[in-house]
């Protein structure tokens, strides 16, 4: 609501602004408006807005002049190529190109990330308190980073909102707002207190999206951001250095082996390339070496190695174990 006080004042002050600051064009424009109206008074030279109304498409918006005539106003809109941005668009399903897997993607991809009319603004800055890895067991996909709940998160790049959710629907991503970048880039966001746009809106990069939250499997208030490509996500370091807020490059080459869960903003690529996950699993009711080694297609002695422990171990419930 106070965003679209927000843009009303921010409209009637550039309207009207236009119209002193431009005297000649306005002028004209009114008479035009005027002679529209059957009824208006033709002599009548001062005409003001006075309200807007929003229509469906948000960058377009319908403005109310004092003399009861009424015009569309088109906003900016970004200026966004759609070639190959809608491939396989589901707005149903959290992750798109579920049928894409990792081995299908190109060797390298070039992704063009800013150019001069198409620009990135942060989505938000802070440390991270947790990266691109495995953790308790889990690939955790993308980066955290603490904030106050309210924080306000934004687009880094213009885009069109693919999927939003919530709720059970989401599990552990809490309220989730994911968007398609027209170079194929998808972000995520998670945990969101609220969520700003709907499916298939067009946003703008700094456009707010969502405020930060604590929603779905979190200890705490933070962003969960993810950057994912053809569906498979990589480490965000390599495209934003949330330190202070900038992009690493214009450019992105995105190369296979940085969808390893262990490849990370930093490694060369050789290390990237020989990164294996460690994988661990945590110890449930009934569970022995044995059990727990059939199931991880390994066999006790190297779980034994792995985890530094003797083959007569007893298990404990709730134990973490490397199973990789
Ligand atoms: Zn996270």
């Amino acid at each position: 609501m106070n965003k679209s006080i927000f843009s009303l004042a921010v409209l009637l002050l550039a309207f009207t602004g236009v119209a002193r600051a431009q005297e000649p064009d306005s002028l004209s424009y009114f008479r035009e408006m005027n002679e529209v109206n059957d009824d208006a008074d033709t002599s009548m030279m001062l005409v003001r807005p006075i309200d807007t109304v929003a229509t469906d498409d948000k960058y377009v918006k319908i403005i109310l002049f004092n003399d009861h005539t009424w015009d569309y106003i088109e906003l900016e809109r970004p200026d966004i190529d759609t070639t190959g941005l809608f491939e396989d668009w589901d707005i149903e399903s959290i992750h798109a190109f579920r049928d894409v897997k990792v081995a299908d993607l190109p060797e390298s991809v070039d992704l063009l990330l800013v150019d001069s009319s198409h620009q990135f603004v942060a989505p938000m800055i802070g440390r991270r308190s947790s990266t691109f890895k495995y953790r308790r067991g889990r690939p955790h996909n993308g980066v955290d980073l603490p904030l106050r709940i309210g924080d306000t998160i934004r687009s880094p790049f213009d885009g069109v909102v693919r999927y939003v959710g919530g709720g059970k629907a989401t599990g552990g991503y809490g309220n989730l707002v994911v968007i398609r970048h027209p170079n194929g880039l998808e972000t995520y966001y998670g945990h969101l207190s609220e969520r700003l746009v709907v499916e298939n809106d067009i946003v703008a990069a700094g456009e707010p999206i969502g405020l930060g939250g604590s929603t779905g499997r979190s200890t705490g208030p933070h962003l969960h951001f993810e950057t994912r490509y053809m569906g498979k996500p990589f480490d965000p370091e390599r495209v934003i250095n949330f330190d202070n807020g900038t992009l690493r490059d214009t450019l992105l080459t995105l190369k296979r082996h940085y969808f390893n869960i262990g490849s990370h903003y930093g490694m060369s690529d050789k290390q990237s390339k020989n990164v294996t996950a460690a994988q661990y699993y945590t110890v449930k009711k009934g569970d022995t070496l044995g059990k727990i080694a059939q199931k991880h297609h390994t066999t006790v002695n190297a779980l034994c190695k792995l985890n530094g422990i003797s083959s007569k171990k007893v298990l404990r419930i709730g134990q973490r174990l490397r199973v990789r």
